[in-house]
């Protein structure tokens, strides 16, 4: 099929990476020339595993393309995706101003019968806006259908995920439009679930509010653990053997973060409020959320009590491994705090510094190892579980910092680890370690 994704992030660019991959032609079409010019090349504008090779190969076997142009961009295509972003607005709403930009770019381009299927995640009830606000702009002879088809990858196993995920959802009130979604979803081979427009816009926020709800849980149960004196991780474990429960999204931590989990939080809060429906269990799991977030810094300040000029190793500033994406990181709340009581933040990350550094600027260094993070430090915060922050030995810790003192807000360490190492060590949801 000829495709047009519109929009290069990282749901745009691994979509239309793996459909020409299974077999479509595809040219994606973006508003930033910088990123066009760079994918024109080859080259993945993010950090996203296994990525750049899939974009050679598809731009080297002649079904993808890239462009600005619209008019180049939507020219013959039969499928035309919306990816942009649709962030959280003042109000917490989600804004929906980039794909209103999107839908008016193709209204004044589009000359020919296309179907619009919108892979980003947006209120119930937009993709009906959608149709109708492109279709009143269109020749009277040019008509459309629209679909939508939510993304449920995960940022730094997207490409394995467009190709491994749990199910397709495909939302639609036109069976012939389902019928077509159906036959370009094939490629994937993975389980299609075929539902009417707006129950497809709904699962997807359905499902990130329901993860999100499953790690405010289990924060607030670590929190409790450590009042009690139980230890989260055997509880995660004991409960995550109940096939009802499931073992992921059990891991304690410092609260999600990301591009998607907050803002679509928000946005179902927000929802229900338009229709009248106060979500009172969503409202708490963004509280939780909250306070989870500062809970790493109360303890720091609760055993150092003044960390004026002392030199911080913050370790990890992604908000979670294998991406560059600093959206809604934790670490930014962190890091921020601890430039607030004054101390002298060395930051380590293996990807994420660029991004980083257009948020935090040069408030704080930018390290270039792990080790040269904790060198001569007083203490270290954990923020990301990145494999080479877990596998920093913590002899290492002892022997480069100037107080082996770690705060662990990712359990990177199993308690017996601790036994010998010489550090102290203050994690999630679990007693302290001074060994
Ligand atoms: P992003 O911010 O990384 O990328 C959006 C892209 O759209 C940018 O490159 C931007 O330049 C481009 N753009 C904006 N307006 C445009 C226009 N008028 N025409 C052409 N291009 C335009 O966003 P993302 O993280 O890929 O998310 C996109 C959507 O997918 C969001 O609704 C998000 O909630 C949803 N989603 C994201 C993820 C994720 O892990 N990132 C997962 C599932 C769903």
């Amino acid at each position: 099929m000829n495709i047009a994704v519109i929009g290069t992030g990282y749901v745009g660019l691994v979509t239309g990476v793996c459909l020409a991959e299974t077999d479509n032609q595809v040219t994606c079409i973006d508003i930033d020339d910088e990123k066009i010019a760079m994918l024109k090349e080859g080259k993945s504008p993010i950090y996203e595993k296994g990525l750049p090779e899939l974009l050679q190969k598809n731009i080297g076997e002649g079904r993808l393309h890239f462009t600005t142009d619209y008019k180049e961009g939507l020219a013959n295509k039969d499928l035309i995706y919306i990816a942009v972003g649709t962030p959280q607005g003042e109000d917490g709403a989600a804004d929906l101003t980039y794909v209103d930009k999107a839908c008016a770019s193709i209204a004044e381009t589009l000359d020919h019968n296309a179907i619009i299927v919108t892979k980003s995640t947006v209120p119930v009830g937009t993709n009906e806006h959608i149709k109708e606000t492109i279709q009143s702009g269109l020749p009277v002879h040019v008509t459309i259908n629209v679909a939508s088809n939510p993304e449920f990858l995960r940022q730094g196993s997207a490409v394995h995920d467009t190709f491994n995920g749990d199910r397709i959802i495909i939302g639609s009130d036109d069976k012939q439009t389902l019928d077509i979604l159906e036959k370009v979803n094939a490629g994937f081979d993975l389980p299609i679930v075929r539902t009417d427009l707006r129950s497809a816009e709904m699962i997807k926020y359905a499902s990130n509010a329901f993860l999100a709800t499953k790690l405010s849980f289990i924060n607030e149960m670590a929190n409790l653990c450590e009042k009690l004196g139980a230890n989260i991780d055997n509880v995660s474990d004991g409960m995550g053997m109940d096939k009802r429960i499931g073992s992921s999204f059990l891991n304690a931590g410092i609260g999600y973060g990301g591009s998607c989990f907050p803002k679509d939080t928000r946005a179902v809060i927000s929802v229900g409020k338009d229709a009248d429906y106060d979500m009172q269990l969503l409202e708490n799991v963004v509280g939780v959320n909250e306070r989870q977030k500062v809970i790493l810094v109360d303890k720091v300040m609760e055993r150092f009590k003044d960390i004026q000029g002392k030199k911080v190793a913050v370790l990890g500033l992604a908000f979670k491994p294998n991406t560059d994406d600093m959206r809604e990181a934790p670490s930014i709340f962190v890091t921020e705090n601890l430039l607030e009581q004054g101390a002298e933040v060395h930051a380590y990350d293996p990807v994420a510094a660029d991004n980083a550094r257009q948020i935090l600027s040069d408030k704080i260094t930018y390290a270039s190892s792990v080790k040269e993070a904790v060198n001569g430090a007083d203490l270290a915060l954990i923020l990301t579980e990145w494999n080479e922050i877990k596998a920093f030995p913590l002899s290492d810790y002892k022997q480069y910092m100037n107080n082996p003192v770690i705060f662990d807000g990712r359990n990177c360490f199993d308690l017996d680890q601790l036994v010998g190492s010489s550090v102290e060590y203050h994690s999630i949801g679990r007693p302290t370690v001074y060994s």
